[in-house]
């Protein structure tokens, strides 16, 4: 069975519905695959978006279930620090709804949404899908393909486009819960607890929280250290496992002719958090506006989606290189070296940068501050070994 279309985008998570929605309103025949019936299912995600995402995706209300204002973070040796509390920062949502809300949002400037529909293969120009539910193989036409297929891009493999450097694995449960302040979330780090990434329990129902564990030690070493945390300070009453690939590390490249990657397929998401909704659909809105100029223009080269390239890095590449060097860092960093630092975070003028340029998608804005302090910076520096990272840090001030 044949379609033509101008531009296909596969995958129906939040980047793909964003590039589909942007590239249909541009005004092209636009085609989103979903290979799952349940839009949003499984659900490989925390849910914690900061406000630039609620406001990016149009986050409708009934889908945010609480507000948050801040974290408890844990170092190693128990220290809690508080950060934030005085003002909204982001929310807990349900994330399946927002994917299902998105992808109504692309469907309603006219994407031909197909869900349950595989993408099997790619030439190009043509796009090969596979419905489980019924045997039939489709083949579809469009110049321009944009892969949104996740952590496991397919789309990337296809068109032979380097993929990110990294990926950490993260498992989480639905658990009873009581949090002692309901618009905080809890952070754990520590190599002992969460090899190079980190642990974290979020409120979310009325007396339940998703608490969760990302590290890089596999995914059985993950749901160790999981079970571990849950024995230790939470509940083994597990009403619900979720897990997932968390890849990062920009690659070389998201572009060739007539493709283009966007959100996990493309690296985007936060070396810091893990959070990739607000960035992949971000890159998503620019992939699709570049779709449409592309189709128009007749011309879907690697020369013309450089267009894409270019718009994503300006926005994103300097904030997301700077979250993959301070990723390096913790990567080096033992137990002992965690707790010099949190020391280090619990001075007042230390405390009273993060208060004043905290920001969950842009953490450098406050390294960047940091660093036009000698003496805090002097003092950061005396705790933790140096490397690129400083580089990084000293190149935000310029
Ligand atoms: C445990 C965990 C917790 C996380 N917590 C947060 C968080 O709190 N906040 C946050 O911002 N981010 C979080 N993330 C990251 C976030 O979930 C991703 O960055 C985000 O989903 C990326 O969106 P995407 O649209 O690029 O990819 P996805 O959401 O993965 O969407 C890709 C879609 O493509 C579909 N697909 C794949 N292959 C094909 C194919 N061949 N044909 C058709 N369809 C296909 C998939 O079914 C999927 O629906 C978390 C991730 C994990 C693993």
């Amino acid at each position: 069975m044949f379609s033509q279309y101008d531009v296909i985008v596969v995958g129906g998570g939040p980047s793909g519905s964003s590039a589909a929605r942007k590239a249909a309103e541009g005004g092209v025949r636009v085609l989103q695959l979903e290979e799952h019936t349940k839009v949003g299912r499984p659900i490989q995600c925390t849910g914690l978006l900061s406000l630039h995402g609620i406001e990016l995706t149009n986050t409708r209300e009934d889908i945010r279930l609480r507000p948050i204002t801040g974290a408890f973070v844990y170092a190693p040796d128990g220290t809690r620090l508080k950060m934030g509390g005085n003002k909204l920062q982001a929310h807990v949502i349900d994330r399946d709804r927002l994917d299902q809300q998105m992808m109504d949002d692309a469907k309603a400037v006219g994407v031909d949404v197909r869900i349950g529909l595989k993408a099997t293969g790619w030439a190009p120009g043509m796009l090969e899908a596979f419905e489980p539910a019924t045997g039939q193989v489709y083949t579809f036409e469009a110049p321009l393909i944009i892969g949104a297929d996740g952590a496991h891009s397919r789309m990337a493999n296809w068109a032979k486009l380097p993929r990110p450097t990294k990926k950490v694995y993260g498992v989480q449960v639905l658990v009873p819960y009581k949090a002692e302040r309901e618009d905080f979330v809890e952070v754990f780090i520590g190599q002992e607890l969460a090899p190079n990434f980190f642990g974290w329990a979020v409120p979310a129902g009325e007396n339940t929280g998703r608490v969760g564990l990302a590290t890089d030690d596999g995914v059985k070493g993950a749901r160790e250290r999981l079970n571990k945390l849950l024995a230790e300070r939470y509940s083994m009453d597990i009403l619900s496992v979720q897990g997932g690939t968390i890849p990062f590390g920009l690659p070389k490249q998201t572009v060739t002719d007539g493709v283009m990657l966007v959100g996990d397929a493309a690296g985007q998401a936060k070396p810091t958090s893990g959070g990739g909704i607000y960035t992949g659909s971000l890159c998503g809105q620019i992939a699709g506006d570049v779709a449409a100029s592309a189709i128009k223009a007749g011309d879907v080269s690697q020369k013309f989606l450089q267009a894409y390239e270019k718009g994503w890095r300006v926005k994103l590449e300097r904030e997301l290189n700077f979250g993959w060097h301070a990723h390096r860092l913790l990567c080096h960093l033992s137990d002992d070296q965690i707790n010099r630092v949190f020391e280090w975070l619990t001075m007042p003028d230390v405390q009273a940068i993060l208060e004043e340029y905290g920001d969950i998608d842009y953490p450098s804005i406050c390294m960047k501050e940091i660093v036009k302090h000698p003496s805090m910076w002097a003092d950061l520096l005396k705790r933790i070994p140096a490397g690129d990272w400083v580089k990084a840090a000293l190149s935000l001030a310029s």
